[in-house]
């Protein structure tokens, strides 16, 4: 079975509207470590133990994007030669633009689960491309998504709609939404989890809070009904400044742990 890497990568500098992501890498990792929880995950394994996994701590970063997207690549190109899997704890979105471009350039489009409440589709915000609401913009205008599947999405502006179906995204309706909705993807499969996708109400920390969203059983549902070989992943902006009682922290480490095991059940991808 493919072994984890975590790392972080502490960086904020294309949050459009309020900075505080940089500091979500060490409060999920505390709330991951802590003796207040165990490393048991919902499919059986248990991190370190059961399912080989390594945090590597957090990517030392210039706070300058283009040279921590180079050196994103580079930590990611790395593990991809490795037989590694590289899951990255953000930071703001931006991030998953080099991660993705990364596992692409070594295995080929990717096949991508997205949870947010955003679609993350901006051509640019406010002047900025790599702002963090442009992110799957630039993925897709890269050639990097095979296919692109957007859970949690409720916030679609005109201009989103539009690059929408320019690329060909699929947005799963957030009206009536169940699990069941949710397609199974084939692999390489890249999930990248933005944790203003759950509703407020359990993710509070996060820097765009907005109300309907998806339940952590509804996501839990989601990725656990995925098969397909995966390749990396993200779990990005926690915003601890605006946490309550550290619960969008203990969900972030939560989901470390089920992704891992995720990685871990559906095996390695060979090509
Ligand atoms: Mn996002
Ligand atoms: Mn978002």
């Amino acid at each position: 079975m493919p072994a984890i890497r975590l790392f972080g990568l502490p960086t904020d500098i294309n949050s459009s509207f309020e900075r505080g992501a940089a500091g979500g890498p060490a409060a999920i990792r505390a709330a991951l470590w802590s003796d207040r929880g165990n490393m048991a995950s919902e499919l059986g394994g248990e991190i370190g133990t059961d399912i080989a996994f390594t945090d590597d701590g957090d990517l030392p970063l210039a706070e300058r994007t283009v040279e921590d997207d180079a050196a994103i690549r580079r930590h990611v190109a790395m593990l991809c030669e490795d037989g590694e899997v590289p899951l990255a704890l953000g930071g703001d979105h931006a991030v998953s633009f080099p991660l993705v471009e990364a596992a692409a350039t070594c295995f080929g489009p990717l096949h991508i689960l997205h949870i947010d409440a955003h679609p993350d589709l901006y051509a640019d915000f406010e002047g900025n491309p790599r702002s963090h609401a442009s992110p799957f913009a630039r993925i897709c205008e890269a050639g990097h998504a095979a296919r692109l599947v957007q859970v949690g999405i409720r916030t679609l502006t005109k201009h989103c709609r539009d690059q929408a179906d320019r690329f060909g995204v699929e947005i799963v309706p957030m009206a009536g939404f169940t699990p069941d909705a949710v397609p199974v993807l084939d692999g390489p499969l890249y999930i990248s989890i933005d944790l203003d996708g759950i509703d407020p109400s359990e993710a509070p920390g996060v820097a765009h809070p907005e109300p309907g969203g998806l339940t952590v059983r509804e996501v839990l549902a989601v990725l656990h009904k995925q098969t397909a070989p995966i390749v990396g992943a993200d779990i990005v902006e926690h915003h601890p400044g605006r946490d309550v009682g550290g619960v969008t922290a203990i969900l972030g480490a939560k989901l470390v742990r089920e992704v891992a095991a995720l990685i871990d059940r559906n095996g390695p991808y060979k090509t």
